[in-house]
């Protein structure tokens, strides 16, 4: 009876089986020969003699055996306790020597695990990924499918919808000169089949982005986007988290609802980050009021100039050496540096000059206490330089909690500066601004909130989403603003003025999720063929250049630059 590997037990005893996989490893014991077979669910030890003998690894075979208890057994393995005695060996095909051996903890460049993606994906670890990859997209298939969800999908060769990156072009052959874009995220196509009167989407959308080189982004992407009709925040956050602990069940993670939620202001001011690590029990204070009075100059002159003081109460304190990495951290972040206090017994240690009555009550308000350090920046915007110390120094201290510490952030402004001091859109253009600010749109946009929510676990962003605009003198307003031409999303604006609903949705991170449940800290490792940092496929050589008569077709002349 054909039975897979990793499920054989004691019980089997007896019984003839067969089992198909490949060659783990084969020992010979001058005569009496063992091999390891291994399939997609374990390993078994087979045992016989000369049939046995030219088996290598990696090798593809198929052997008939009976069951019986093992001499000594192997308290490691599942199947442990019995081994199959050969009777028949059957070779599938043979292999060359693998580039690198099936186990978990193989010692391997990542660059050679993606050349041989195929090789690598045998690995059990690899394949408990994938696996567990498969159940989570299962898990959320079946949720909002008992939700009443419909999983619709949209096309991938689309025109450009707007989230922030450059999109990737597809050239049209029919029309020279025209390019198809792939989507950044079905955006405009789930509010258009909330228009059609579906209600509730969802999809495992792929999705495209052209950004710059970050270490943990991929070109493609998976998301699992949700739309919903007649409904305001709650209701989506309440599908998501819903959602959330259904998937993270797959790993066997308990996930305890509802999540809290804090304003991005609150995260910010906090937290030092619109993602925060809860894990870590630090929190940012404002000394800003303390900042007069005190005899250092500088500090008075930054808040002068309104500008912050900020302080961050490091328990346990840090070695000189920790507090230069940290001043380090922040200069090579593009910030000025750090400043430091240590109460110390008697004295007060630390480069924070100023008067001793001063620094004692600095002291004071963080609550240090003896061997505690006290962190300080004096600027303006330099919240976000103090969360990357509030990080690096829980690191140092080892002070983040093993946990799932899952949040939402809420209360977005609608708008921000980009680099250059144009307005942008904080999530996409068609986020809703909250009903009380509309007002302000004109006078002071950057004042204005939005209905967004982005959900976060560990210091991860797993997604995010918002409230529409369903109205199209609301959204033509807001193309206005950011100085889009309304002609670009003509296609919207005429199908918001032909019965929309209200609607709203979001859309989470697959791939990071799947990662966060599986314990990994790469996403490429829960990918199944995933590219290199530099948006490269190693396996394949994507990128790779084109037949010079596809390009003729294609009208397309390439200028090397
Ligand atoms: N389309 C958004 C994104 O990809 C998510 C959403 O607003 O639903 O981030």
């Amino acid at each position: 009876m054909r039975r897979n590997c990793g499920s054989l037990r004691l019980e089997d005893s007896g019984s003839v089986v067969l089992v198909k996989g490949w060659v783990q490893r084969v020992r010979d014991l001058g005569g009496l020969i063992f091999a390891d077979i291994r399939d997609r669910s374990g390993i078994v030890q087979v045992v016989g003699g000369k049939e046995l003998k030219d088996l290598r690894p990696e090798w593809v075979v198929e052997i008939r055996g009976k069951v019986r208890e093992r001499e000594s057994r192997n308290p490691e393995i599942p199947t442990g306790d019995v081994e199959i005695e050969v009777e028949e060996v059957k070779i599938l095909n043979s292999s060359k020597t693998p580039p690198f051996h099936i186990l978990d903890e193989i010692d391997v460049s990542e660059d050679v695990r993606l050349k041989y993606r195929y090789i690598d994906l045998r690995r059990p670890s690899m394949q408990k990924n994938l696996i567990l990859r498969h159940r989570m997209a299962m898990a959320a298939r079946k949720y909002l499918d008992s939700l009443g969800f419909l999983e619709i999908e949209t096309p991938v060769l689309t025109k450009s919808t707007p989230e922030g990156a450059r999109d990737f072009l597809v050239p049209s052959r029919n029309y020279p000169g025209r390019f198809y874009a792939l989507p950044q995220s079905p955006q405009l196509f789930k509010q258009l089949l909330m228009i059609s009167g579906f209600e509730r989407y969802f999809q495992l959308a792929r999705c495209f982005r052209d950004e710059d080189l970050r270490a943990d982004r991929q070109p493609e992407f998976t998301q699992i986007d949700m739309e919903m009709s007649f409904v305001n925040e709650d209701e989506v956050i309440s599908v998501t988290e819903g959602l959330l602990k259904e998937m993270f069940r797959e790993a066997g993670i308990d996930v305890s609802l509802p999540f809290i939620r804090i304003s991005y202001r609150e995260a910010l001011e906090e937290y030092g980050s619109d993602r925060p690590d809860l894990r870590i029990p630090y929190k940012i204070k404002n000394l800003t009021s303390m900042a007069k009075g005190g005899g250092n100059r500088i500090v008075e002159s930054v808040v002068e100039a309104g500008g912050k003081l900020l302080g961050l109460k490091i328990p346990g304190g840090l070695s000189r050496k920790e507090v230069d990495g940290l001043d380090e951290l922040v200069k090579s972040a593009g910030g000025k540096g750090i400043f430091w206090l240590k109460p110390d017994g008697e004295s007060i240690r630390g480069n924070l000059r100023g008067d001793e009555n001063w620094q004692q009550r600095l002291c004071e308000s963080l609550g240090l206490e003896k061997g505690d350090t006290g962190i300080f920046m004096a600027g303006s915007g330099m919240e976000e330089l103090m969360g990357l110390v509030r990080q690096e120094a829980a690191r140092l201290k080892g002070a983040v909690e093993e946990d799932f510490k899952f949040l939402w952030v809420v209360d977005f402004p609608l708008f921000e500066l980009d680099a250059e001091g144009n307005i942008t859109s904080n999530h996409h253009p068609f986020t809703s601004p909250r009903e009380e600010d509309i007002a302000l749109l004109d006078r002071e946009p950057l004042k204005v909130l939005a209905r967004a929510y982005d959900v976060v676990l560990n210091g991860v962003e797993l997604g995010g989403g918002s409230i529409r605009i369903h109205r199209a003198d609301l959204q033509k307003k807001i193309l206005k603003i950011l100085g889009v031409e309304k002609e670009r999303f003509a296609f919207l604006l005429e199908a918001l003025e032909l019965g929309a609903p209200p609607h709203g949705g979001i859309a989470l991170g697959f791939d990071r999720i799947v990662m966060m449940a599986a314990g990994v800290s790469s996403i490429r490792d829960v990918i199944a063929f995933p590219k290199t940092t530099s948006a490269l496929c190693l396996l394949t050589g994507a990128p790779s250049e084109v037949d010079p008569e596809q390009l003729k077709e294609l009208k397309i002349k390439v200028i090397s630059s």
